[in-house]
């Protein structure tokens, strides 16, 4: 067993780090506090090739390995998990559902337009329905060669500047996720608008719209899979893109980690740098431990992924443990800056409130230890 990551992946985070160091930390925390959408840096992203890492070299993308784009999630969200989150539902969480079922001639659209430079958004989550996604209300009525689409998505990562949803409805509530399907829907279509967008706690920077449908025709030929394939299809797409959150929020640990250790060696109390107290010490040795362990989780579920290995509960370890780690180590950051980490004037604050999302998206912490426990026990 060989723990390094090969020199291939080691170029893809150095890549992705430099553009945090270089484009995104700089600027955070202005788009945090003035609650500014950055298309500026969403453009270098794009020019980078590391917006569009998710789409495979087939169709003109970079065709990155399940494993370099979790890489360069954790990378971007040590510079600022706002930007991070946009990268990873516009190149990963949006289009999985496409990786997953179109076919190749929705492929080449799907995938065509996001080398373009269109942003994408996965619509799921309604007002009535988040960790019971089954229960969803949407509907998709079948008229000639359209779905005619109607219902209220909420939450949805890039909702008011993506311009390619996909989205899930249902035929009939009453046929539970037997009845659920899958749409690639394009932004103009008429009849979709979004809500302002939330005035969020943390990941001030990126976009969380509600998106609305109302009797919004698309194309049958817009349906991934069959009818009724849309459960399953989502599902899986939350399976791959759980290791990815997981490297998100190392990132955010990884970033609280390396403050804190910055500023215990350099602030001063009774004479000495804090960092000669063992109590900060010890604190330090925590934080190092989350955000490896963390790190090797989600390396170990894309790998598997990568590999054709199972990942269902890799993910979820993946994704529970993330989340655990980055609001440990961004809390324990604080607490090492003392009163300076309560203030706005250092990034400490930042990362503790942006941890608090990897518990809560994607499925809550509670929601992955279901899916912990389910495989534990069919084993
Ligand atoms: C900033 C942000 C971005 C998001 N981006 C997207 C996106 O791009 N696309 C999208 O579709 N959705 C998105 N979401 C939605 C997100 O996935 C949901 O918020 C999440 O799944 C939880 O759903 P809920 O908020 O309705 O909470 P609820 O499901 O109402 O949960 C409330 C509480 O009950 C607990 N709970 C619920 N059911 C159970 C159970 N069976 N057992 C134990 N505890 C349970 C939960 O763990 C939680 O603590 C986003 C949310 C936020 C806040």
């Amino acid at each position: 067993m060989d723990f390094r990551i090969s020199e291939e992946h080691e170029m893809i985070r150095k890549m992705a780090r430099d553009f945090a160091n270089n484009e995104i930390l700089p600027n955070c925390q202005k788009w945090d506090e003035e609650h500014i959408f950055p298309w500026d840096a969403v453009n270098k992203l794009q020019e980078t090739g590391l917006l569009t890492c998710g789409v495979p070299a087939e169709y003109g993308g970079p065709g990155i390995d399940h494993l370099g784009q979790a890489i360069i999630a954790e990378e971007l969200c040590r510079g600022d998990a706002g930007l991070g989150t946009t990268m990873a539902a516009s190149t990963l969480l949006g289009p999985d559902p496409v990786y997953i079922a179109a076919s190749d001639e929705q492929k080449k659209w799907w995938y065509g337009k996001q080398m373009e430079g269109v942003l994408s958004a996965f619509c799921l989550t309604e007002p009535g329905a988040g960790s019971d996604a089954g229960g969803l209300a949407t509907r998709c009525v079948k008229d000639g060669n359209d779905y005619v689409l109607n219902g209220t998505k909420q939450f949805i990562s890039n909702g008011g500047v993506a311009g390619l949803y996909t989205v899930f409805a249902t035929l009939d509530k009453k046929l539970g996720y037997k009845g659920m399907c899958s749409f690639m829907v394009d932004r103009n279509t008429p009849g979709i608008s979004i809500s302002p967008p939330e005035n969020k706690l943390g990941i001030r920077s990126s976009n969380t719209t509600q998106v609305i449908f109302e009797d919004v025709r698309v194309p049958a030929k817009n349906l991934l899979g069959k009818e009724g394939d849309g459960f399953k299809i989502a599902m899986k797409t939350l399976d791959i893109s759980r290791a990815v959150v997981g490297a998100m929020a190392t990132g955010v640990a990884q970033g609280a980690f390396e403050c804190a250790v910055q500023y215990a060696k350099e602030r001063q109390q009774f004479g000495k740098p804090i960092a000669s107290f063992q109590a900060i010490q010890f604190i330090l040795a925590d934080m190092a431990l989350m955000c490896e362990t963390a790190r090797l989780l989600y390396q170990k579920a894309a790998s598997n992924q990568d590999q054709g290995l199972p990942y269902t509960k890799e993910a979820s370890l993946a994704k529970y443990w993330g989340g655990e780690a980055a609001m440990k180590v961004s809390t324990d950051a604080v607490q090492v800056y003392g009163g300076y980490g309560y203030t706005k004037d250092y990034l400490v604050e930042k990362y503790f409130r942006d941890a608090k999302i990897f518990q809560i998206f994607e499925g809550t912490a509670q929601v992955q230890k279901l899916v912990i426990a389910g495989d534990v026990l069919k084993a």
